[in-house]
């Protein structure tokens, strides 16, 4: 059944001229509720994050400036990202249904769930807004899976364009969250070399793929498969969380690796063989980038469309 987190609200965070809009949602609803795939998934309510939830990965101080910022009217929070009044909610919002995502599988309620959002989350660091994110919606749904509710291990598998940091850098000591990225290099923001593995006792806990501008399809998929492959087996996730991102599309404006909306079928079926091999298939994907919002619409239908299993 597929549980599905979608809310107006979500468009509710403005971004002016920003590639990053509220028409990326728009179309995407739009699409599913002409392909009828959505009456195939069970519709959950958006509920904000907890505080509590939000701190196992954000400072205090980085919480209260989103809030702050919000509420003295928004504007350019950092040099690619943008707040309007009510983005701080929204941004809540977003991290809320992660984790409900993730509170809800564990359960058993279902073993998959696609939660539509925005902001995205992955470059969001620590101690701040960075890429067009405001705080980590894949980082907080997995600590709240480890800490709260009480997994041994969490696989976050990122096939976003543009390479994870804010995740990265959450988990790069940490032992019990896996984090694997298949991202164009060189690229922004600049991280995710192969050498990039992990430090303390997290060291081999991080899995790097920086792939060229020029690869063939081809050979992308096929070394993700064989990367992701050998995290899972080194991690051997109770959970695994995807960072959905469609930039690498080959017809983004913002990112593009050459890929055709029919490979997004394939990472999906991978990531799903993956999860079937360790977690009895369990699987919450987030939506992080994806800027043509018509070839957006195409993605994340089949994404949808193969979770669901046809
Ligand atoms: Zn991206």
């Amino acid at each position: 059944m597929t549980l599905i987190y979608r809310d107006a609200r979500f468009l509710l965070h403005k971004t002016g001229a920003h590639p990053e809009c509220p028409q990326r949602l728009t179309a995407i609803h739009s699409r599913l509720e002409r392909s009828g795939l959505l009456q195939r998934c069970s519709q959950q309510d958006v509920v904000l994050a907890g505080d509590d939830d939000i701190l196992r990965v954000h400072s205090e101080r980085h919480l209260d400036s989103i809030r702050k910022f919000s509420k003295a009217g928004g504007g350019r929070i950092e040099v690619d990202t943008v707040m309007s009044p009510e983005s701080a909610e929204v941004a809540i919002l977003a991290a809320g249904a992660a984790v409900d995502a993730v509170s809800k599988v564990i359960n058993g309620v279902d073993s998959t769930a696609l939660c539509l959002v925005r902001p995205p989350g992955h470059h969001a660091v620590p101690d701040g807004p960075m890429g067009f994110c405001l705080f980590g919606n894949a980082a907080i749904a997995a600590r709240a899976a480890v800490r709260r509710l009480g997994l041994d291990r969490v696989l976050i598998v990122d096939w976003d364009v543009h390479h994870g940091n804010g995740t990265q850098d959450v988990f790069y000591e940490d032992e019990q969250v896996g984090f694997f990225s298949a991202h164009r290099f060189p690229f922004y923001p600049g991280t995710g070399r192969k050498s990039e593995t992990g430090g303390g006792s997290g060291l081999g806990t991080t899995f790097n793929l920086p792939l060229q501008f020029g690869i063939s399809r081809l050979d992308y998929l096929s070394a993700f498969e064989n990367l992701l492959t050998r995290a899972a087996d080194s991690i051997k996730p109770d959970l695994i969380i995807i960072s959905a991102g469609f930039d690498a599309h080959a017809e983004d404006p913002v990112g593009s690796l050459g890929l055709e909306t029919q490979d997004f079928q394939k990472l999906t079926e991978l990531v799903m063989q993956v999860a079937n091999t360790h977690c009895d298939g369990r699987l919450v994907s987030i939506l992080e980038g994806g800027y043509n919002v018509d070839r957006l619409a195409d993605c994340v239908e089949v994404h949808l469309e193969t979770l669901l299993g046809e």
